[in-house]
């Protein structure tokens, strides 16, 4: 299957790694919209957060806990906002379920 970020888990696109488990990587936006801004993925493929299940959840927790790791990890004491962006109207670009990691900057509240 091509998709970029099962390509960039297994290191045929390279990346900054930022964390790294079992079944968890994150690394750093090529993109960035804030001055600490990840991208935290599950290792294993799953499309959206439509495609979310009781098979699949667990991985979803999974991120959620490296997310609490990386913000430590940065000292991202003063908050972070994590963002899951799923289909055209939710501007999902990449079809591996990606979760942002934002910090480092006032964001605002609700978004554009
Ligand atoms: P989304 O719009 O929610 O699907 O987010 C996709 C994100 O992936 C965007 O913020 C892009 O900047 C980011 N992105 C795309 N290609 C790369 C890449 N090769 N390395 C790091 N981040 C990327
Ligand atoms: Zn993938």
């Amino acid at each position: 299957m091509d998709c970029l970020f099962c390509s960039i888990v297994n290191g045929d696109i390279p990346s900054k790694k930022i964390y790294e488990d079992d079944a968890v990587y994150a690394f750093y936006d090529i993109d960035p919209q804030a001055p600490f801004h990840a991208i935290i993925i599950p290792k294993t493929h799953i499309s959206s957060a439509n495609e979310i299940n009781s098979e699949n959840s667990f991985l979803i927790a999974r991120v959620f806990e490296a997310a609490a790791k990386i913000a430590k990890e940065n000292n991202l004491d003063s908050g972070y906002r994590i963002v899951n962006n799923c289909g055209n109207d939710g501007g999902q670009t990449v079809g591996h379920i990606h979760f942002h990691l934002l910090a480092r900057r006032n964001l605002q509240w609700p978004p554009g």
